[in-house]
């Protein structure tokens, strides 16, 4: 593990950081919120966000060597362009700011302009992305859904052990948490004796993943090794990757996902740093069949990080359905980015990666309704005595997650979806 010196398990902020808060000083997230018509770039902080377009103007960020006005942008993408190295020295140079002690910034004529309360301001997508990749990392996820689509024999293909499955998704329709999606409509056959039909999807569902963004670009042609793929990870989401069930039966075959997947996918504001989750590195399943040279790694590339999804019906209270973890991952991020590139692809900055579902070993696990109600045959109690297969309109969705060890979370906040009723 190497030593990052924001992750100092002692730091203590003189910002008040609440029992529990997702975002003590050891997490420092970066996002894009706006207040009053500004929008700039932010790191999280207890129940606070610290403005960095203001810090950077008033000098407190002077000399790592940061491009003028970085921050007070659109999105994060300029940032991010910098590296992962930049990318921590900011991290430090924010948490000596923030801690116990440092009385530079507490102390400073504006502080009450830099440091804005989180329910003051709206949040918005934390980059511009470029591409979207899917992959379908969870064995157990895959195997769920190869029992019901195929036969329990022989639920995972012949590839899936060889290589990380994955497909290119739609990246104009990635959307921040908050903003509402309508449901999608279109062709679905019910009855497999009959020709098929248009209409507003009846199978909604959640897929309850995470993604990681990349910093940096690798040349057309040259691919990045599992050693390397690290350095162009800059942090992880939270990832509401939205299905129409019934579209996606009767679309798929035989190229794979199109309009099932496209109408929206939502992601958390907050960008976690790889360097917050350093500390909750762990070992991924062993890997039998033994992978492919160019996807074996060294080291411990797995991480574990607690994820929750809840349904909230309109006017009620919200009910836990799913309680998993990143750690079901089959496949580490560093092998899917191999994969991804061994073919000479170029990544870009601000590219997103959606892990797949993550189901977990038991029932209590699952990442999507499609698994928790077993394709719609054990409905899940709601709050308001209703009972749920699949997401119905004004139903919202929301996903939480955090690491946790040693008293010290790293928490990704939410991302919370509502659904409204078919244009
Ligand atoms: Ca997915």
């Amino acid at each position: 593990m190497i030593e990052i010196a924001a992750n100092n398990s002692t730091l203590r902020s003189w910002v008040f950081v609440p029992e529990n808060s997702d975002f003590p000083i050891q997490n420092l997230p970066f996002g894009i919120f706006e207040q009053k018509g500004y929008k700039s770039a932010g790191v999280a902080i207890g129940e606070m966000v610290l403005d960095l377009g203001g810090l950077q103007s008033y000098g407190f960020l002077d000399g790592i060597g940061l491009p003028d006005k970085v921050f007070e942008k659109e999105t994060l993408n300029a940032f991010l362009a910098l590296g992962r190295k930049m990318g921590r020295r900011v991290r430090n140079k924010i948490s000596e700011l923030l801690a116990e002690g440092n009385i530079e910034l507490k102390n400073h004529y504006d502080i009450k302009s830099l440091l804005i309360p989180q329910k003051e301001v709206k949040m918005c997508m934390p980059i511009q992305v470029g591409d979207y990749t899917d992959f379908y990392s969870s064995e157990q996820h895959a195997y769920n859904v190869g029992c019901m689509f195929r036969d329990p024999d022989n639920a995972l293909l012949p590839n899936w052990k060889y290589l990380p499955v994955g497909y290119h998704g739609r990246a104009s329709s990635i959307i921040a948490s908050g903003v509402p999606i309508h449901r999608p409509k279109g062709q679905q056959r019910p009855n497999d004796d009959e020709p098929p039909v248009f209409g507003p999807c009846k199978l909604l569902d959640f897929e309850l993943e995470m993604a990681f963004i990349t910093c940096g670009e690798n040349l057309l042609g040259e691919s990045i090794s599992t050693e390397k793929a690290e350095d162009y990870i800059f942090g992880m989401v939270l990832f509401n990757d939205w299905s129409a069930r019934d579209i996606q039966k009767w679309e798929y075959v035989p190229l794979g996902p199109f309009l099932a997947k496209s109408f929206a996918s939502s992601v958390s504001p907050w960008i976690v740093t790889m360097d917050a989750l350093e500390p909750f590195r762990i070992p991924g399943p062993q890997q039998d069949p033994k992978v492919l040279p160019y996807l074996e790694f060294e080291g411990d590339k797995h991480f574990d990080i607690n994820l929750e999804a809840a349904i909230r019906p309109e006017g009620s209270g919200e009910r836990v359905v799913t309680n998993s973890n990143f750690k079901y991952m089959y496949w580490s991020m560093a092998q899917q980015l191999a994969h991804h590139t061994v073919n000479g692809c170029n990544i870009k900055t601000g590219d997103l990666y959606g892990s797949g579902t993550l189901s977990g070993p038991d029932p209590s696990q699952f990442g999507s309704m499609l698994e928790i109600s077993w394709r719609g045959t054990k409905p899940v109690p709601m709050s308001d005595g209703s009972e749920r297969k699949f997401i119905l309109d004004g139903d919202t969705v929301i996903m939480r997650g955090y690491a946790k060890q040693e008293g010290i979370r790293i928490g990704f906040g939410e991302v919370s979806t509502k659904v409204l009723p078919a244009l």
